[in-house]
């Protein structure tokens, strides 16, 4: 028997590295370990009440069948209004397609506008999910690292310099996973001075995060801030992490009618739609009582105040306060070339965060898995007593090195 032979596009890519992390975690926590998890992508609230009830009333009226491709009427009306508060900009039914979650959305985008040879810009560090997409979907991804001296930012510079007669898109993520950066409105204006001199790059707005910000008002989005570019960004969002829905899996994305059509068009042969129940009860999130988010976020502020103050307490560990999003990233230069109790030296972040998972039994995810090292990302979407915690176990690891 001939052996199974997987498609090129899957020998291309890895499995995500924050999925990885988790199923290590799980499986060291079902060996008995007891660890401190900080790797957490979700939130550790459960979904909200009104949201929940939701679903169960469209199970009992019934709304248990196919929708149409781009959602039910209701969900389509909160989510485009939504958008409206977001950007100022009212976009119509022919501007929206709908998904198993942002990333599923994120995916089918460039499944269906990439060809081979078409690049991608993803500033780095990014989301682990970003370079394999593209190599899924035979395009080349174009890291453009952006370091702590720009905020982990792209610069108008550093975007010009990138861009070839073969840029496709620019994937831009704020609040960014994995560092919690946001863009000013200045800097946006910078992007999309550039942008506007290159007519053939698309703009890929990752929007997953916008609820959890921690500044004044409402976070600047690329579309609002350059008008011009409206015909060619695709605004990503979805309910996962504003309402606390992750299992929900819906997502959505809001752009230029034609890059829609094809988006949908092979939607229509992958999934139809997502469910109808998910479809529900997301419209409860985005049309409802948005007291969650305010609350939320508070908590948010608080554990990322706790991890900040603490980190930056620990000999060799420095952090920037992030602006949005459940994580920071954690800079660990000052620990590299050190030696463990156990003779081992720490040559990278990959080295460190190994050390932390066998010696204090903290799990945070390395810098590597995001493009740009040595940093390790330390998730906040868990509760204070386990942030103290992995705090002083990490500090005490740290000690402990020669
Ligand atoms: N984009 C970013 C930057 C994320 O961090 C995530 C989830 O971790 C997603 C997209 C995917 O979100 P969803 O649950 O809507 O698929």
């Amino acid at each position: 028997m001939s052996e199974y032979q997987p498609a090129s596009r899957v020998t291309r890519i890895k499995e995500s590295a924050s999925v990885a992390a988790a199923a290590r975690v799980r499986e060291l926590k079902a060996q008995g370990r007891s660890i401190i998890d900080l790797t957490v992508g979700e939130p550790d609230f459960d979904t909200p009440d009104h949201i929940k009830r939701a679903a169960i009333q469209a199970i009992e009226a019934g709304e248990t069948k196919y929708t149409s491709v781009t959602g039910t009427p209701e969900l389509q009306a909160a989510i485009l209004g939504h958008v409206e508060k977001r950007t100022g900009f009212r976009y119509v039914p022919q501007q929206l397609t709908i998904g198993g979650g942002a990333k599923q959305v994120i995916f089918t985008a460039l499944m269906a506008s990439l060809d081979e040879g078409d690049e991608v810009i993803i500033p780095a560090p990014y989301w682990v999910s970003y370079p394999d997409m593209v190599l899924a979907n035979d395009g080349t991804p174009v890291i453009v690292p952006c370091g702590e001296d720009t905020g982990f930012k792209l610069t108008p510079e550093a975007l010009q310099a990138a861009i070839t007669p073969a840029t496709k898109w620019l994937i831009l993520n704020a609040p960014s996973n994995p560092t919690g950066a946001v863009y000013a409105p200045a800097e946006l204006d910078g992007l999309g001075a550039v942008l506007a001199r290159h007519p053939q790059v698309y703009v890929l707005t990752d929007e997953i995060y916008d609820e959890i910000y921690f500044g004044e008002g409402r976070i600047s989005s690329l579309a609002a801030a350059a008008p011009m570019l409206r015909d060619r960004i695709l605004m990503v969002n979805g309910v996962s992490k504003a309402y606390a829905m992750t299992g929900w899996r819906l997502g959505y994305g809001v752009g230029p009618a034609d890059i829609i059509a094809s988006i949908n068009k092979l939607q229509s042969q992958i999934s139809s739609c997502p469910s109808s129940i998910s479809q529900a009860a997301a419209a409860a999130a985005l049309a409802g009582d948005q007291s969650f988010v305010r609350e939320s976020v508070e908590v948010y502020r608080a554990r990322r105040d706790a991890v900040v103050a603490g980190l930056n307490a620990v000999a060799g560990l420095s952090c920037r306060s992030p602006e949005g999003a459940f994580y920071a990233y954690v800079n660990c230069t000052g620990v590299v070339g050190k030696t463990t109790p156990s003779g081992a030296r720490i040559d990278d972040d990959q080295d460190f965060v190994l050390y932390l998972l066998d010696a204090a039994s903290v799990a945070v995810i390395p810098g590597s898995a995001y493009g740009l090292g040595p940093y390790f990302r330390i998730s906040f979407a868990t509760s204070l007593e386990t942030i103290n915690a992995g705090v002083e176990a990490i500090d005490k690891a740290v000690r402990a090195l020669n």
